[in-house]
């Protein structure tokens, strides 16, 4: 069995976002990051446009803010079905400002500079995927659907029909997510999931399970890193959708302008 390492992402302030330690440090060209909830008492930092929990002129403006902290010309972003497909937007696609919501999907990709990709979670996973050779990069949003659907093949896929990118090249990082000993689900999932099946509820590392999936791809194991944040568990100010939260949290990433 496969070890993947954990990486804790430290707290970007003026961002309020999570970023990855050693990608900020080895990629200066990236913007990463995973939003979290924000300051105490001030109103949640929710991303959400499709569900009930903030109203549409709120967290489009968020999505504005966000763009403007990073610099970003504009941010893409979809309705996300739980599916696996994942979208292109070329190097030289024109009329994307600000926020550009695109037909529902679970994925994108792109090399265009200064352009943001967005998923937004609350428990599902927010991956990651660069490939610092071609400086391309995609992320993914994965629950245990998505995964089952093939999201990160499909990404993986994505990445090397758009860019060439080899699996050998790539980096993926699994972010901020419920944890494997949180996540409690039922047979189904396991068998979804083509992992051996238990007889009763029994708790998953949904993130351990997409790694290895890349791995199976080619990816290399010391390629692939597993965030420390749990949105259940640990004090990182996620929105959790298992606790209750209707908010949603905000993975990008993107390439500097
Ligand atoms: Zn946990």
């Amino acid at each position: 069995m496969d070890c993947f390492r954990i990486v804790t992402e430290f707290t970007e302030a003026e961002i309020s976002a999570l970023v990855h330690p050693e990608w900020c440090e080895a990629f200066p060209w990236l913007l990463q990051g995973t939003t979290t909830r924000g300051l105490a008492g001030a109103p949640p930092f929710d991303f959400g446009l499709f569900g009930e929990s903030s109203s549409s002129k709120e967290a489009r403006d968020r999505w504005s803010t966000l763009c403007q902290r990073l610099g970003a010309r504009g941010v893409v972003h979809s309705q996300q079905v739980h599916g696996a497909v994942v979208c292109e937007y070329e190097e030289n696609s024109s009329g994307i400002s600000g926020l550009d919501l695109v037909d529902p999907c679970d994925g994108h990709v792109t090399s265009k500079r200064g352009l943001l990709l967005a998923v937004t979670s609350a428990d599902c996973v927010p991956v990651f995927v660069i490939d610092p050779e071609r400086r391309a990069v995609a992320v993914l949003h994965a629950g245990w659907r998505g995964a089952a659907a093939g999201v990160i093949e499909s990404g993986v896929e994505k990445m090397a029909s758009a860019f060439a990118s080899r699996a050998e090249d790539l980096r993926l990082h699994m972010g901020p997510a419920i944890c494997g000993t949180c996540y409690e689900v039922g047979p189904e999932v396991f068998a979804a999931l083509q992992e051996p099946v238990p007889d009763r509820p029994t708790s998953i590392d949904l993130r351990h399970v997409l790694a290895a999936r890349a791995v199976r791809l080619g990816v290399s194991s010391a390629a692939v890193t597993i965030s420390a944040h749990c949105t259940v568990c640990t004090e990182s100010g996620l929105f959790s959708h298992r606790k209750g939260h209707r908010g949603r949290q905000v993975g990008y990433i993107g390439i500097l302008d």
